[in-house]
């Protein structure tokens, strides 16, 4: 008895080279090597996803219940192989000249890329959907609960939720890793496709050896087993043509336009002659999986219990025979239907829900103006991954919500029906011009609509969406409008009845709206395009031409280039084509040329697209969104540096003039020093001369007239000595060649020795002070310091142009520096020159009074050497002056 755990073991090595076959051959297409990838073979193995696990196991239990019905489910695909391959070319070579990704892509394309159409079309694809990838997760769980009947210890690993949901879980991550490693243009996964033709030889080898196993190693040969079937209730079964028919038509009908077929059929092909070998291939493909379908059928209703379960017939047949490999290698042959059609099928979903549901939603909500490249692929993948992840815990869902105990071919037909709606849009929109969006609209959500009624929601069972009462009487009693029985016809085979209301009011509505309605420039354009691809891309390039397609591109042109350059561009081009007058024709060469111009002005990207769009050419796939977001992130990203350029100028610009003004300021005002200072030179030097001629020419003069003279020249001379010392003092303060002499003492001797240096005491001004305040020790310069102190008295007793001048000195401590205000009571000073005073030789006014303008420079300079401040107080009635020292160096008295 082969044990749960070989079993568990054998299928995560198999899991581990499906991981290693895709992963190699991702690589080898990365560096552009692996050709091999590319073969007709690889291709019409792929197309193998279409048996899945319903195929691999449900065929047998089919062909139990219902002897050669299964037959449909091949019959259907082979016709469309062999009698319409051409049709397939044509699907494949819109597919490739329009860039599409999905067959929501597609429809929406044809019809004026709708993205409404897309987006109902992603929805009906992914509830029609989820009933099959929980029918894939239902036949996993079942063959791993076969293999655990047989092995008592280990039940509790039986328990189907886990089982399915690992199953899910599993997937999900595979689908991640090879379905979304990067963003291809066109949709296309190597190492999936190869993961998944591997899987296909796995599985028709497992049915095959299943197959030979029960025909000679059971049966005994192949006529013995003939009479077996002949003798049993399979050879007797009837064929309902009705059933027949309409099974054929679904399951022909699914093969186009279920989305997993979609993406191998014409998503994933690499060349359209590779259907050529497919149209032969796939048939015989399918013909070698149903070849042993009715020997196994019969033998297992032979060899099994009573009421043991026919889909599993393939697994439990060999177990029963004591083959526990041929068992493993069946089981492997399950696993392989299974996940290789959750893998595409969850690519193909989410291609869809990004593509059309997610990023119209994202870019809406950014505004699209935000998006930067690196985001936008970011998000693409982003949202790719969710949707994979979404779609199998839906899968799963309807797995746990369904009970799991439907026949597998009942859950696979219901699919096929959903997805079988696009036909009529997916047809006409291909072969009828006439198609309009409206009509594709129409016919899909009536002829969806009759599915979810008539089909989809009574698969639940009765009472879970629908009540036995509307079942059996129609909703409010109507009978004609019974699920299964619309319009009075009853009777009929619930999949037949389904099939044949919807999608004949699907295709009808289709048609009649499309009759009813007028298709847009853009849908026109479009159908034209896709009728009759094989004339339009006969030519490489694409391009056709047209008059009105030339004044379009004009306009663009214009509006990009600027009128002037746009006209005698289309004027040289129409020169050049002998056109003189006219408008150029559209040719290869001047599209190109004019891709180019426009190039230079929005991107190569952005110029393409423009061009394409207008040419009615291609559709703006994700890659060329991408290209484009690119080229406007990096416009963007320019015109912001621009910007803060620009910012950063006009702040420049505003300083020079700011500085600009001050040194006009100061200019005029070194004018007036310079004029103050020659006046300032010249009068004690013109006093001095004058009163030293008289000393030295007159004779005669009183001894009190020699004084008073000598005395003159004097005290002039020692006005000059402070003026010339004043000047040298700031310039050694300035330089930085200036000495300190550090002592410690106390503010009020300070204040007192400034106050009577200046005379304070005998002069008008009277100076209120607060002692108590003063009493600071400090450690710092105290001559310099009483300098900068005796400047401001000085100047208080020199400017305070009030009747009775007041200098109030108040002392605080704040934020850990010793601050000393000087403020007066006269008119102070206007707030323009307020910035300037402490410029040398500056002075507010032509006052006669008072210096060259050097006093304050030379203690704004005094005190920056201190490690403090001044700076002129504004508002305080007159003239303030703020005096602040660092504590740490002032120290408080103890
Ligand atoms: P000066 O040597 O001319 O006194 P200062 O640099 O000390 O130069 O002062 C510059 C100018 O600031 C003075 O010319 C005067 O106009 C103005 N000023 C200074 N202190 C006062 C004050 N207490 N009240 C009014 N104006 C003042």
């Amino acid at each position: 008895m082969a044990t749960l755990n070989i079993l568990v073991a054998v299928c995560l090595s198999y899991v581990a080279l499906l991981f290693a076959v895709a992963f190699l051959a991702e690589r080898a297409a990365l560096r552009g090597r692996g050709g091999w990838l590319r073969s007709p073979i690889v291709y019409t193995l792929s197309l193998s996803i279409y048996c899945t696990a319903w195929t691999f196991y449900g065929a047998v239990g089919y062909a139990a219940r219902s002897g050669l019905e299964y037959l449909t489910i091949y019959i259907g695909p082979t016709l469309v192989m062999i009698g319409w391959w051409w049709g397939l070319r044509k699907m494949v070579r819109i597919g490739r000249t329009q860039r599409i990704t999905s067959i929501a892509d597609l429809i929406s394309s044809r019809y004026g890329k709708s993205n409404l159409l897309a987006v109902c079309v992603t929805c009906v694809a992914v509830i029609g959907t989820t009933p099959y990838i929980a029918l894939q997760l239902q036949s996993v769980t079942l063959s791993f609960a076969s293999f655990a009947q047989s092995d008592p210890q280990v039940m509790q690993f039986a328990d189907s939720k886990i089982t399915a949901l690992w199953v899910a879980v599993g997937l999900a991550l595979f689908t991640v890793l090879f379905g979304t490693r990067n963003l291809d243009a066109n949709e296309r996964h190597h190492g999936v496709v190869m993961a998944i033709a591997l899987e296909a030889v796995v599985k028709l080898f497992a049915l095959l050896a299943v197959g030979v196993f029960v025909v000679w190693g059971v049966g005994g040969g192949v006529s013995q087993t003939l009479a077996r079937i002949d003798a049993s209730d399979i050879g007797q079964w009837q064929v309902q043509g009705g059933r027949w028919t309409a099974l054929i038509f679904l399951s022909a009908a699914a093969f186009l336009t279920l989305p997993r077929m979609f993406q191998v059929l014409v998503v994933e092909n690499e060349d359209e002659n590779h259907l050529r070998t497919a149209s032969w291939a796939f048939p015989t493909y399918l013909m070698l999986m149903s070849l042993f379908v009715v020997p196994i059928a019969v033998m297992g209703l032979e060899l099994m219990p009573e009421g043991a379960n026919p889909d599993q017939f393939v697994l439990t047949v060999p177990l029963s025979q004591g083959q526990d490999g041929l068992a493993m290698l069946s089981f492997l042959g399950g696993f392989s239907s299974a996940t290789s059609m959750v893998i595409v099928a969850a690519i193909a979903l989410s291609t869809m829900v990004s593509n059309h549901v997610v990023m119209p939603i994202w870019l809406g909500l950014t505004g699209g103006g935000a998006m930067i490249s690196g985001d936008v692929r970011h998000v693409v993948l982003l949202a790719r991954r969710l949707s994979i992840a979404g779609v199998l815990a839906l899968g799963y869902s309807y797995y746990r919500f369904s009970g799991g105990g439907e026949a597998l071919a009942a859950i696979g037909l219901i699919s096929f029906a959903g997805v079988a709606q696009f036909l009529p849009a997916l047809l006409g929109g291909i072969f009828w011009r006439g198609a309009t969006r409206i009509g594709a609209l129409a016919g899909l959500g009536v002829g969806f609509s009759v599915w979810v009624y008539s089909l989809f929601l009574p698969s639940f069972g009765a009472d879970v969406f629908l009540s036995t009462g509307l079942m059996q009487q129609g909703p409010m009693g109507l009978g004609w409008l019974r699920p299964q029985a619309l319009f009075g016809i009853a009777g009929l085979d619930p999949v037949v009845h389904a099939v044949l209301w919807s999608m004949s009011l699907n295709a009808g509505t289709f048609i009649l709206m499309s009759l009813l309605s007028f298709p847009e420039p853009l849908e026109r354009l479009q159908g034209a395009q896709f009728v009759n691809v094989f004339q339009h891309s006969g030519n490489p390039q694409g391009w056709s031409g047209g008059v009105a397609q030339s004044e379009d591109l004009m306009v663009m042109a214009q509006r990009i280039l600027g009128p002037v350059e746009a006209q005698s561009l289309f004027q040289r081009e129409a020169e050049a084509q002998g056109l003189v007058g006219y408008l150029p024709e559209p040719t290869p060469d001047f599209l190109q040329t004019l891709e180019r111009e426009l190039s230079g002005s929005v991107g190569a990207a952005t110029a393409h697209a423009m061009v394409a769009q207008i040419m009615g050419r291609a559709t703006v796939s994700v890659e060329d969104l991408l290209a484009v977001a690119d080229e406007t992130a990096q416009m963007m990203e320019y015109s912001s540096q621009l910007e803060v350029k620009s910012t950063e100028l006009t702040r420049t610009a505003r300083q020079l003039r700011a500085a600009n003004e001050k040194l006009t300021q100061l200019s005029v005002q070194k004018d007036a020093f310079l004029s103050q200072i020659s006046h300032e030179l010249r009068t004690p030097m013109t006093s001095i001369r004058a009163f030293s001629e008289i000393l030295r020419d007159a004779d005669g003069l009183s001894e009190a007239e020699l004084t008073k003279y000598a005395s003159i020249i004097h005290s002039e001379a020692i006005r000059l000595t402070r003026l010339l010392d004043d000047l040298l003092d700031l310039s050694v303060l300035e330089n930085g060649q200036v000495s300190l002499n550090i002592q410690r003492g106390v503010l009020s001797e300070v204040l007192d020795h400034a106050a009577s240096a200046t005379g304070a005491e005998s002069s008008s001004l009277r100076i209120i002070r607060k002692r108590g305040s003063e009493a600071v020790q400090m450690q710092t310069d105290l001559d310099r310091l009483s300098q900068v102190f005796i400047n401001l008295i000085a100047n208080a007793q020199k400017y305070c142009d009030a009747d009775r001048p007041e200098l109030t000195i108040r002392v605080l401590e704040r934020d850990g520096y010793l601050i000393i205000d000087f403020v007066d009571n006269g008119t102070g000073i206007p707030s323009q020159a307020q910035g300037l005073i402490f410029e040398k030789f500056s002075r507010v006014s032509d006052q006669k009074a008072g210096g060259a303008g050097l006093g304050l420079a030379i203690c704004r300079e005094i005190m920056a050497r201190l490690g403090g401040a001044i700076t002129y107080l504004p508002g305080q009635g007159g003239a303030a002056f703020r005096v602040s020292l660092p504590m740490k160096v002032s120290l408080a008295a103890q």
